[in-house]
């Protein structure tokens, strides 16, 4: 028998049920949604979650498509799912938990004793290290973004190859390779001996639906690529940048882009144009490197020194 909070499944079963962490103000028990999917045979354990981050519901899409899917009867192993993480901005589709205006993924390891995000960090932390592989759902928020998969555990890593293997197989097409800020899972799961990445699915208001049908994909991927069901994955070489570029606007005004996500860029090509109100030229924003048109605001507004764009640079395939 598995178990992951309330859910409980022998082999060749599926249960669903709540991990509890705490209680709301009202004193209610707040329980994360999860799954057991234990295989009718033995192997490998995966760990999936969704929704550290409250906003970023292409995750917990790719989880409610993904489980119904998933026939216990042919699978080698288990499969732990926590289906949203950050419960309290989930509710209120924030990005970070209101509760202690904390954003979760900088919360790992987490504390079982300390705030409210360290204690959904402690919880679901404890669920995935009892795994192989660990794959933690994101998204570039509610802006643009293309879609790709995170290795955060740094180059000099023990287990950088196999974090870059994991998400290869994933296997979005991009990936950025780039040793992520301290409480990141995907930066302390693999301090822990566990392949972990961090696939970001898009960005979005709500959901997308090709970058939902992506991760569908790259979970169905991984779940052949380690042996939990039968068939090949076929790993396609994938386009790696090893850091970005960000950019933000010399002046107020209207942002026209020039680069569309996706698109090679050279040093020296106009990413932005920043009008006035009344289409007066205010500035022109050219790339300093070249890269890959990897991420845009979404609404036009700015104001001076405002976020606007990311290049991925130092761009190649593995
Ligand atoms: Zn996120």
């Amino acid at each position: 028998m598995t178990t992951l909070g309330t859910a409980s499944a022998g082999p060749g079963e599926i249960d669903t049920g709540r991990l509890t962490v705490g209680e709301s103000r009202d004193g209610s028990t707040v329980g994360l949604p999860c799954a057991v999917v234990n295989g009718a045979s033995d192997g490998p354990t995966l760990y999936l979650q969704a929704a550290s981050d409250g906003d970023e519901l292409n995750g917990v899409g790719v989880v409610s498509r993904v489980v119904p899917q998933l026939d216990p009867e042919t699978l080698s192993g288990t499969v732990l799912v926590v289906g949203i993480v950050n419960y309290h901005g989930f509710q209120v589709a924030e990005h970070r938990n209101p509760i202690d205006d904390t954003k979760m993924n900088r919360a790992y390891p987490g504390d079982e004793n300390g705030t409210s995000s360290e204690r959904i960090a402690a919880a679901t932390f404890d669920a995935a290290t009892r795994a192989d592989l660990i794959l933690d759902l994101h998204q570039g928020s509610t802006s643009r973004m293309i879609d790709e998969v995170r290795v955060r555990c740094g180059r000099r890593h023990r287990l950088h190859d196999e974090c870059l293997q994991l998400a290869k197989t994933f296997g979005c097409g991009y990936v950025l390779d780039q040793k992520g800020p301290k409480g990141q899972l995907a930066r302390m799961g693999p301090d822990e001996g566990i392949p972990t990445v961090d696939p970001e699915l898009g960005g979005c208001v709500g959901w997308d639906e090709d970058s939902i049908a992506l991760g569908v994909e790259g979970v169905f991927n991984v779940l052949r690529g380690y042996d939990f069901l039968d068939g090949e994955t076929p790993a396609e070489p994938q386009t790696r940048a090893k850091g970005f570029d960000q950019y933000g606007s010399p002046s107020g005004g209207l942002v026209q882009f020039e680069a569309d996500l996706g698109d090679r860029i050279s040093r020296g090509d106009l990413l932005f144009e920043v009008t006035d109100v009344f289409g007066e030229l205010k500035a022109r924003v050219t790339a300093k490197n070249d890269g890959i048109f990897w991420r845009a605001r979404r609404l036009p507004q700015v104001a001076t020194g405002e976020y606007v764009c990311s290049v991925g640079t130092n761009v190649d395939q593995y």
